[in-house]
């Protein structure tokens, strides 16, 4: 457990408890006004199967929402925990099954055989979708979304990241979010409940990324979207119980898997309404993509995001304490060596991050930490490692 000294968190308290990281308001709207403004002006179109429990239910109901949504000669993308849900999808010009090792030019390549298609559908995981939006790209075709994980909010979102063709270092590219998205319930409900654990971890992010965004607006460098950034809070404000108590397979029911896939479809939807992750994605991404660069993936994007977290609302002087509980709650990692990683390799990783994506101000750019600050950062968070 981290445990450095920590600020309160500013604002008042909301539905009777103080959580340990709000999301800033924005001055001017009151804030029921922003919520149903958030609600009513950019939903994301998303379909959630009636089918809870039978999968097979939910392939019949796939195919038939497939074609009532303009899908009637798709391109299909489908990794193997795709294939029980496309059994029942008619009609289609080709499939690709993008695996573990696909690349920017493999996406190419399918975007070639794609021509002929009238959308590109993806089933399965992150990496199957990122895949099928940069098919859907070079095919200039639309996307459909049809996850079969929840592990982190980039299903609706516009961005993509895939390993360049050389060299496997991979890069998020702007590429081109789902029109509309389908969630199996029976698949979800069956995924790795690391899988659910982390996509609760991403959005941990939003508040934080959120502050990064004002702190970029406050230094003239970027001007705040309101639409996209009540989005991103209400993504979070979904989960936000979530966070109070003990994520166990016992929570992991239907109306919990409708719930999460809303929160990230709106958090996707707010980095689609500025066309950059920017809403979601602020110095606690830069954070985990340091890991990655550095050390190759230790956890779920989402996970990695959660525990980087810590860093961030230790350096805006949040609630560190309060985080870390949300994070033992929810069963994510919140010290460097259930990463894999050593207090050293974190000092490493928070020098390095700022670089990841240079020109996106966050924190780490505002107070620009040497290796003594960072040593000094890290000692306080985990001082026992
Ligand atoms: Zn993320």
């Amino acid at each position: 457990m981290p445990g450095s000294s920590a600020t309160a968190p500013e604002s008042s308290a909301r539905n009777g408890f103080r959580p340990a990281v709000e999301v800033p308001v924005l001055p001017v709207e009151p804030l029921d006004t922003i919520r149903v403004v958030a609600s009513t002006v950019t939903s994301p179109r998303i379909t959630i199967s009636a089918a809870t429990d039978d999968e097979d239910e939910a392939a019949e109901e796939l195919a038939e929402w497939l074609r009532s949504n303009g899908a009637e000669r798709p391109f299909l993308v489908a990794s193997r925990h795709g294939q029980r849900l496309l059994q029942a999808v008619t009609g289609a010009t080709g499939a690709a099954a993008p695996g573990v090792h696909a690349t920017q030019g493999w996406a190419r390549w399918c975007s070639r055989s794609a021509r002929r298609a009238d959308t590109v559908v993806a089933i399965g995981g992150g990496r199957c979708l990122d895949a099928g939006k940069l098919v859907a790209v070079g095919a200039g075709i639309p996307f459909i979304a049809v996850p079969t994980q929840l592990s982190h909010d980039g299903v609706c979102s516009p961005v993509s990241v895939l390993p360049r063709t050389v060299g496997g270092v991979s890069e998020s590219l702007e590429a081109v979010a789902p029109h509309v998205a389908f969630f199996s319930r029976p698949t979800l409900i069956r995924s790795p409940i690391a899988s659910l654990r982390a996509g609760i971890g991403d959005l941990v992010a939003n508040p934080l990324a959120l502050r990064d965004w004002k702190l970029a607006s406050d230094a003239g460098l970027e001007r705040i979207d309101r639409a996209a950034w009540h989005l991103s809070a209400e993504s979070f404000w979904l989960v936000e119980p979530l966070l109070e108590e003990r994520f166990t397979s016992e929570c992991v029911e239907p109306d919990l898997i409708g719930l999460l896939a809303h929160a990230l479809a709106t958090s996707g939807c707010a980095m689609r309404t500025v066309g950059t992750s920017r809403p979601a994605s602020g110095a606690e991404h830069k954070i985990s993509h340091a890991i990655d660069e550095l050390f190759g993936p230790r956890a779920h994007h989402g996970a990695q995001v959660a525990f980087a977290s810590l860093v961030s609302a230790a350096l805006h002087g949040l609630d560190v304490e309060g985080v870390g509980r949300w994070l033992v709650n929810v069963g994510l990692p919140h010290h460097p060596h259930q990463l894999g990683l050593t207090n050293d390799d974190l000092v490493g990783v928070l020098l390095r991050a700022p670089n990841t994506r240079p020109g996106r101000f966050t924190i780490l750019e505002s107070v620009c930490l040497d290796r003594p600050e960072a040593e000094m950062l890290v000692r306080s968070l985990w001082s026992a490692g």
